[in-house]
């Protein structure tokens, strides 16, 4: 028998329920919601909660917790939920994550702690349906926590008041170092370009999969340990980085983020109605664009709309632009192409299958070779190849190979390319001293987050290329560690 199934008592009672089903939260019907932008996934009851948790077998060696990058006791807050322990359970998982009810939504468990849970097979490419549903739970916790205005101890650390911070980006990387740094007293001020803080997940992430007003009760946490968000501030154009140790900072800290979109470089891709997801997406969610009338930001709802790319923002962008076509009375029509098959897809599953109930159309094994515009300069169709798949790529995805003869063209009024991102590069570009890799990610050092320039750290995707909410975390908690550590020698 696995080791990690002989622990304590609560495992041998688990062992016993370990023939209960997954329970999954109760979701919008998908016509309904895609008419909308509603959340989609609703909160488990306390029932369902409690079920769900019923089901953890609290392995003595939790593996769960490993596949967490900001090693929340996964084990702990499940059985406090078991026990009713609501409130326990709450500063369980604050203890680690200052924002479960964020994360709880849109945390890719499945390739993550639910991927290392005891009921996945070990080197499954995801977790198995079986795998304790911990983000859930996690939300469950989250939002009792918000609903009761829970709030969560600080330890200040009164030799770390005198000094200060300046955090750049206010993405989950920034927002996640100030948080750990102001529970421990140190002053923090985060500067951010855009006019709202929240990173890609105000600008990025749709409200149907995480309501703003959630993101506005996590960042308000953070104001109330006395975090200073500054917005409509570029550090590198602004001001900059020299600036702000002159300006009395101790160290910066940069979460810069992945925000400049990639391209395909083929014929027509600069033609009226050709989108980059993170602009299309940037106008719906900070702008508010699918509130028309009350809103005036600009936006194009096409008739045939191609989404290019098969990652979370390909499904954001084909789920937003359907419920753009829905809301303006446009019979819907969203296609993506992707040039592997469906398994290959990076995106969540669980937005791939709610992408497909919605409606969406995938075209699977199509690389795009072009657009096609009309005599105003205005996209009208879309060129493509269809593929196979050959042997795999430095990604261990099997790669993509065009098939020959195999050019075809579909209507196509409006074209969204949502193909990977990469570094921002404004605060870089103005800082030449820092270090960066082909990628123009910054380099650190793994230990510290400590970029070449002393007392500058960095964490985030501008670090390890696009990645995930808690690896962002996982990674400005590492850097706000090695901070404090430098603040207590001084
Ligand atoms: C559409 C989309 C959907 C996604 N869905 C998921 C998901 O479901 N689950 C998941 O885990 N991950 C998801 N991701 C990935 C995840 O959002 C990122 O990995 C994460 O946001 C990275 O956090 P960050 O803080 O490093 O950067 P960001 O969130 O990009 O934040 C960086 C911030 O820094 C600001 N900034 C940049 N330069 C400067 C400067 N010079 N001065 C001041 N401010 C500056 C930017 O304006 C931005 O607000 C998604 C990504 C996208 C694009």
């Amino acid at each position: 028998m696995d080791s990690r199934f002989c622990g304590n008592d609560r495992a041998f009672m688990g062992m016993t329920k370990m023939k209960k089903e997954p329970i999954h939260p109760r979701e919008l019907d998908a016509a309904e919601r895609a008419k909308g932008f509603d959340e989609v996934c609703l909160v488990y009851t306390e029932e369902q909660a409690l079920q769900e948790a019923s089901r953890c077998i609290q392995c003595k060696d939790p593996a769960c917790i490993a596949g967490c990058p900001v090693e929340i006791d996964i084990k702990k807050f499940i059985a406090q939920i078991a026990d009713k322990d609501y409130k326990g359970a709450y500063f369980t998982l604050r203890e680690k994550n200052n924002f479960p009810s964020m994360c709880g939504r849109v945390c890719p468990a499945e390739y993550q702690c639910r991927k290392t849970c005891v009921f996945t097979k070990k080197d499954a490419p995801f977790a198995s349906e079986k795998a304790i549903n911990i983000h859930f739970l996690e939300r469950f916790v989250g939002d009792y926590g918000m609903k009761e205005k829970l709030e969560t101890p600080a330890y200040i650390d009164e030799r770390l008041s005198k000094f200060k911070i300046a955090v750049v980006g206010s993405g989950p990387a920034g927002l996640c170092c100030a948080g750990e740094l102001a529970r421990r007293g140190v002053k923090v001020v985060v500067y951010e370009t855009l006019h709202k803080p929240g990173g890609v997940l105000r600008y990025g992430i749709p409200p149907f999969r995480l309501p703003q007003d959630v993101l506005d009760v996590e960042i308000d946490y953070l104001k109330k340990l006395g975090v200073e968000i500054r917005p409509n501030i570029i550090i590198g154009k602004t001001k900059s980085l020299d600036e702000l140790f002159e300006e009395g900072f101790s160290c910066v800290f940069l979460g810069l983020g992945a925000g400049t979109p990639s391209f395909m470089g083929v014929e027509g891709e600069n033609l009226c109605n050709v989108y980059s997801a993170n602009e299309f997406l940037t106008r719906v969610n900070l702008m508010s664009a699918y509130k028309f009338p009350a809103y005036h930001t600009p936006i194009n709802v096409g008739k045939h709309i191609m989404v290019i790319g098969g990652g979370n923002t390909a499904m954001d962008a084909a789920r937003v632009a359907y419920r753009l076509q829905m809301i303006k009375g446009i019979e819907p029509s969203v296609t993506v192409f992707y040039r592997r098959t469906e398994t290959e897809m990076p995106a969540r599953r669980l937005e791939i299958e709610h992408a497909k109930e919605e409606g969406i159309s995938f075209e699977f094994l199509v690389q795009p070779t072009g657009f096609i515009g009309d005599d105003k300069g205005y996209v009208k169709k879309i060129k493509a190849l269809r593929c196979e798949l050959g042997e795999p790529d430095s990604s261990g995805r099997r790669r993509p190979v065009p098939i020959k003869g195999s050019e075809f063209e579909a209507d196509c009024d409006e074209a969204i390319i949502a193909l990977g991102l990469k570094a921002n590069q404004i605060l870089i570009e103005a800082t030449p001293e820092i270090k960066t890799d082909k990628w123009s990610d910054i380099i650190v050092d793994k230990d510290t987050m400590e970029t070449s320039i002393k007392k500058v750290y960095a964490g985030g995707d501008i670090v390890g290329g696009e990645g995930t909410v808690i690896e962002a975390m996982g990674m400005a908690k590492k850097a706000s560690r090695s901070i404090i550590d430098y603040l207590l020698k001084q």
